[in-house]
């Protein structure tokens, strides 16, 4: 990361941290996601009523909330004003909240020196980043806000994930043909499902921590063996392998050769056994790693499920596609995209948490856009400003790509 650039001066004033009414009220637009199947909205209406008590300007693209169950008239009533048109929507606005990356046309739309807050998605977003560096739009990429402590409140992979995780344990739960809790009944008793969760971070411990409500038998694995002792405090069991792969920021490494063969044999008996298999494992940055053969997923139970929260990164199942239901010797392997999409309202109101949180940073207790954005979370997630990319292996990828 480069280092942070100056605010553009007297430009973008918000007060979301601040208490009293801005000295000049900025323009906050938020625009309904057009992404297929995407059901979130950048913003509900708690977070609308502290902007605009502060005397900001909130605008909210028609119907933008619907699909999460926030009509338009609980945006008026928290004082956010309704644009039926983009143009409504986005003349003179000053900051563009957002869930999905925007697309080149998006970016078109924006006038130079607006400030976009969102996921970017930036190294599979080339051609948008591309254009908001040529428009000199400032965008903020929220996948990039560093995992300390004080970032925790913003930290929107993190919220989002636990939707994820929550989402993927009920739809285990669905295809899979047996109860999951244990049943004492006149008809007999039913033995309680085995899930098995593979990558214990945020949303493997949601998925943990909902199946086990659901009543099954939760046993779960992770290369980091820290993870362990989260696993076990829900009450499942850690399945131990002689590896730590912990890394830098706490995420993992990738295995070396001989440690993915380890791994595969433990994890296959673990899957072999199991009635649903939810699988988050992932490397920042990389394709997942294979967790599941196809020779695996043929010695699984007839009726058995796996959820491979990792489709969309290329699987930890050989035989997942993204997207799809697939079905093999009998076991239904499910690739799911979006899941945090599936608990529109809740995933909604934490993104929204998480970007008034991002807000406070960006604006002095006056209302003021900060003069410089020195602060370590902004810098870190500034993907582009003032007609620079400032993340380097996006930049790096531009370059690459002559864009
Ligand atoms: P992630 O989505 O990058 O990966 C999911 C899980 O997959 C991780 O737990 C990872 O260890 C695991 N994994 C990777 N390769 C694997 C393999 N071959 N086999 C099995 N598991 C494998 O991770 P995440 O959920 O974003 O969290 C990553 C870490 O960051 C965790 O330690 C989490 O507790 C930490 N975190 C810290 C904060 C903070 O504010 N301090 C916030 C969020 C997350």
């Amino acid at each position: 990361m480069s280092t942070p650039v100056i605010a553009q001066e007297g430009k973008g004033i918000i007060s979301a941290g601040s208490k009293g009414p801005a000295a000049t009220p900025v323009v906050l637009a938020v625009p309904k996601e057009q992404a297929s199947g995407e059901q979130r909205v950048a913003t509900v209406p708690e977070v609308v009523q502290k902007l605009t008590k502060s005397g900001h300007e909130v605008r909210i693209e028609h119907d933008a909330g619907t699909g999460a169950y926030y009509p338009d008239d609980l945006f008026t009533a928290a004082g956010a004003k309704i644009a039926s048109s983009q143009a409504d929507l986005l003349n003179g606005a000053r900051i563009v909240l957002r869930v999905q990356p925007p697309t080149v046309a998006d970016v078109d739309q924006l006038a130079e020196g607006t400030v976009v807050i969102g996921f970017m998605n930036p190294t599979h977003n080339l051609e948008a980043v591309a254009r908001m560096r040529d428009r000199k739009v400032t965008a903020f990429a929220l996948e990039l806000v560093p995992r300390i402590t004080r970032a925790q409140s913003m930290d929107a992979l993190s919220s989002q994930a636990t939707a994820a995780g929550y989402s993927a344990a009920l739809l285990g739960a669905e295809n899979c043909p047996k109860f999951l809790p244990m049943l004492t009944t006149a008809a007999g008793t039913i033995r309680p499902a085995t899930v098995l969760i593979l990558g214990a971070g945020v949303a493997g411990l949601m998925a943990i921590a909902t199946a086990k409500r659901l009543g099954a038998i939760v046993e779960a694995y992770d290369v980091r063996r820290a993870a362990g002792e989260q696993v076990r405090s829900l009450g499942a069991k850690f399945l131990e392998l002689e590896i730590n792969a912990e890394s830098q920021g706490g995420y993992a490494r990738e295995l070396t050769p001989g440690e993915k063969v380890k791994e595969q044999q433990m994890v296959s008996a673990a899957v072999a056994r199991a009635d649903v298999v939810i699988t988050t494992a992932a490397i920042p940055g990389r394709k997942a790693p294979l967790l599941i053969t196809r020779e695996t997923v043929a010695t699984m139970r007839p009726g058995a499920v796996i959820v491979d929260l990792a489709a969309e990164s290329g699987g930890n199942c050989e035989l997942t596609q993204a997207g799809k239901t697939v079905r093999e010797h009998g076991v239904t392997i499910l690739g799911p995209q979006n899941l945090p999409a599936r608990v529109p309202f809740h995933a909604s109101q934490m993104y929204a948490k998480n970007l008034q949180s991002f807000l406070a940073l960006l604006i002095d207790k006056d209302g003021a856009l900060v003069r410089e954005f020195t602060d370590e979370i902004l810098a870190a997630s500034l993907l582009v400003h003032a007609g620079t990319v400032l993340h380097t292996p996006t930049r790096d990828l531009l370059s690459g790509g002559k864009l």
